[in-house]
């Protein structure tokens, strides 16, 4: 991956990006997402925002080196706290777990104002993230899921708008949890992301079968019953003899 050629996972961050917008990229790491949208001529301009030392000189280095210092700027600070309010219209947050996302979204949320679009690609736990847009009236407005190098990622797109919307036809606590779009189309992906996850469930359930029996153990087995057996529904009856 480089500032010419992004990987899927961050291309399809990138398609997702609306053209001309003024994008905050948070944990930009190398710079790559938003040099790439800036040679593209697809941003008006970028704040590549990064919280740690290494990283945020390999951003400088890469935008200095492109020539793209008066497109990007890369601030160096936790979160949403390098940007200024009404600075930006879109932001992109990528590769780190769901409720770190969901946490840098909650302790900036007053930078939000004037942003219009969010798109977010958590590595794990893309669920932090489903909550943490709804109970802040962002609407969901597309969902991707895709492997590459053995790993299955999330991208998950909101708007402003109406938050429950995209669960109308969808059982809450399952939509929450596996994504109401990602849930319509059931990808190859997404079914084999929920296979593994289901097998995970399992085995942490006999582990505790054999573990001695308290009130949180037994708690803890009915959740993952309970689980289980919503995943195994919604992939249906096909897909469950398989696990
Ligand atoms: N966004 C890039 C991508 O998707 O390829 C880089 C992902 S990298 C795994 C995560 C980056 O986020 C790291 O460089 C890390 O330093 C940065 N990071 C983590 N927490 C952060 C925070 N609260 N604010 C800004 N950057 C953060």
């Amino acid at each position: 991956m480089n500032t010419d050629k992004l990987s899927n996972r961050l291309a399809t961050v990138a398609k997702y990006v609306p053209n001309g917008a003024r994008l905050a990229d948070i944990g930009s790491d190398h710079a790559y997402l938003p040099c790439f949208l800036a040679k593209n001529e697809a941003i008006l301009f970028a704040i590549a925002g990064e919280v740690v030392e290494g990283p945020f000189k390999s951003a400088v280095g890469n935008v200095q080196s492109e020539g793209l210092s008066e497109i990007v700027s890369v601030r160096f600070g936790n979160g949403l706290e390098v940007i200024e309010v009404g600075e930006v219209d879109c932001i992109t947050i990528a590769g780190m777990g769901g409720a770190l996302i969901a946490n840098i979204l909650e302790n900036g949320k007053e930078k939000l104002q004037t942003v219009r679009r969010l798109i977010l690609q958590p590595n794990i736990s893309a669920a932090s993230i489903r909550k943490w847009l709804i109970e802040h009236q962002w609407e969901l407005i597309a969902e991707e899921i895709l492997e590459e190098d053995g790993k299955i990622y999330e991208v998950l797109v909101a708007e402003n708008g109406d938050t429950f919307k995209p669960y109308k036809n969808t059982q809450l606590e399952l939509g929450l949890l596996v994504g109401p779009f990602l849930l319509n189309k059931k990808d190859e992906a997404f079914k084999k992301k929920w296979h593994l996850e289901m097998e995970n469930w399992k085995r942490i359930y006999s582990q505790l079968e054999g573990a001695a029996t308290t009130e949180e153990t037994e708690l803890k087995k009915q959740e993952l019953l309970e689980k289980i057996k919503m995943v195994e529904e919604a992939l249906g009856d096909e897909d469950s003899e398989r696990s």
